[in-house]
């Protein structure tokens, strides 16, 4: 598989990269390079999925592939599917250029010209076939929303005098059983018992209904296991699809490898190719593709960022785990775009697909800017990046209308002598429940950074609060201050709850001073 896979397309990945001689802040003994491209795409545990996964679908064709046409040890075939997949967009894409020579040659120079278009195997990136290949946008019309359940009329029979029938009589009943299979798990396999007319008594469709029951929470836990067993690096083979198809269209040039680990995402260096959906869109010369990790447990514990988003608080609860880590994914964009509008330094949206984010690189070369907490300013520097970043936390607050909820020097990057933000799919509105607890605890760790750093303008995580909200709040030690942070959230959610709006005072007419050099 890696021989056709995105990691074919990074040479230069793995240890000692180029870069290292080349970095502007001085040789880094603490690369930002955490592990190659190969580690995170030739992930064992996500190859058995795969393996298990074909395995359910073709037994005969892995049993053939199994058979002595294989000759050395280490030949890979755990991934024929999506080599299979891979080739057939190849192949199809060959098909439409071959269509499009032909739309010419036939149309020449008339003024009447017919369309193929029709015929056409790719769309430009639409092409996703499988079955939770859904995109960002249907998050808004959830699309597994159940139907309104028909009801059996109250009296328990239809029809009148001898073409009566009841809600007991056999056939009928017989049909709506096998009718009601299709509710059963998608990957449970009813068959077409609809088109044959089958009629199940209710015996069977009970015992019919109790296995497919204990088969749904069998494949729960075994879902849960490889949830759970995936290692902290794993890029799984339909993300790698997705990148595979990113790099095919033409959207990415190559895939370089890979600059962070997370425990909640994996971010590769990409260089922009030249197609795109949008014919006035350019794509960055250097891209930063950020995957949200599939593997749910880390994502749990994030639940009250993005449950009391009211943004998000009708969708949450009807979401499975997966479109929950795609609406992380959204959030960052629109997160990122509401602060790109506002002139903040950061990285640029490209495109979102599911769970994949990518965006400029904020960097040169491959190499990612330094994070603050890594690189050593000048204390001139030092100075114009706090009152860069003070500026910027009012711009978040007010212009933005967004608090960052984990800023600190871990999300800020030094670039071209000016601090940049990212890292902002956990950001929320002022208004969330816990917004202000948040601005606070992103108060703390700027003012500490700064005042450690020996900037002696910075001002105390109260005041910076302060003057990054506009809000007055006078307690003078950070028990009662917290205290007052928090009435202020109940005061407002009450307010929301008994009159469907905020407190004026989250409303933009009480601006915060501006603080300037
Ligand atoms: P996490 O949730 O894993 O902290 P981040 O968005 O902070 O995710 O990304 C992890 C790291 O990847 C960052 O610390 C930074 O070094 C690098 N990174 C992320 N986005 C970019 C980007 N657009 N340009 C350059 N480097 C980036
Ligand atoms: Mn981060």
């Amino acid at each position: 598989m890696d021989s056709v896979g995105v990691a074919a397309a990074a040479p230069d990945a793995g240890p000692g990269p180029a870069w290292q001689s080349k970095c502007p802040w001085g040789a880094p003994s603490t690369t930002s390079i955490s592990c190659s491209l190969a580690d995170v795409m030739s992930e064992q545990l996500a190859k058995e999925l795969q393996l298990e996964e074909e395995n359910a679908a073709f037994p005969e064709v892995v049993a053939a592939a199994e058979g002595p046409f294989i000759t050395g040890e280490n030949i890979d075939t755990s991934s024929d599917l999506m080599l299979a997949q891979m080739l057939q967009m190849e192949f199809d894409r060959e098909y439409d250029a071959q269509l499009r020579r032909e739309e010419r040659k036939i149309n020449g120079d008339s003024k009447v010209s017919i369309s193929f278009e029709n015929y056409r195997k790719v769309h430009p990136y639409d092409s996703d076939s499988s079955e939770d290949e859904v995109d960002w946008q249907d998050t808004r019309h959830d699309p597994y929303r159940a139907d309104k359940p028909t009801t059996t009329p109250r009296r328990g029979f239809i029809g009148k005098g001898k073409d009566i029938t009841t809600k007991h009589d056999e056939v009928v009943c017989g049909r709506k059983n096998t009718a009601r299979m299709e509710n059963f798990a998608p990957e449970f396999q009813v068959g077409d018992g609809i088109g044959m007319d089958l009629k199940l008594s209710n015996q069977v469709f009970n015992a019919l209904k109790q296995h497919a029951y204990s088969e749904e929470r069998r494949s729960a836990r075994l879902h849960e296991k490889k949830e759970h067993s995936t290692a902290e690096k794993a890029v799984d083979p339909k993300t790698r699809l997705l990148l595979y198809k990113m790099v095919n269209s033409g959207m990415l040039e190559t895939i370089t490898g890979c600059i962070s680990t997370g425990k909640e995402s994996v971010v590769f260096h990409a260089y922009g190719g030249n197609a795109t959906e949008d014919k006035d869109k350019v794509i960055p010369p250097e891209c930063a593709i950020k995957v949200f990790k599939t593997t749910l447990n880390e994502f749990k514990n994030r639940d009250k960022y993005i449950k009391d988003d009211y943004r998000f608080k009708d969708r949450f609860s009807k979401l499975n785990p997966r479109k929950i880590i795609r609406m992380w994914a959204e959030k960052e964009m629109h997160n990122l775009t509401r602060m790109q509008n506002a002139g903040i330094p950061c990285p640029q949206v490209v495109i979102l697909k599911k769970h994949v984010l990518v965006m400029s690189f904020i960097g040169q070369d491959q190499v990612p800017a330094p994070k603050l907490k890594d690189v050593t300013l000048s204390s001139e520097d030092m100075k114009k990046a706090y009152y860069q970043i003070l500026n910027m936390m009012q711009q978040l607050y007010r212009e933005c209308n967004l608090v960052h909820a984990d800023l600190s020097e871990y999300n800020m990057l030094w670039h071209d002598g000016k601090v940049w933000l990212i890292d902002v799919s956990q950001s929320v509105e002022p208004t969330h429940p816990h917004g202000l607890e948040f601005l606070f605890r992103d108060c703390r760790n700027v003012s500490q950074f700064f005042q450690k750093g020996g900037v002696a303008e910075a001002l105390n995580e109260r005041e910076l609060f302060n003057a990054v909200s506009g809000l007055n709040i006078t307690a003078d030690n950070e028990v009662d201050f917290q205290a007052e942070i928090e009435a202020l959230e109940k005061m407002n959610e009450d307010h929301v709850q008994n009159h469907g709006k905020k407190l004026s005072m989250f409303s933009s007419d009480g601006d915060p001073p501006i603080y300037d050099e």
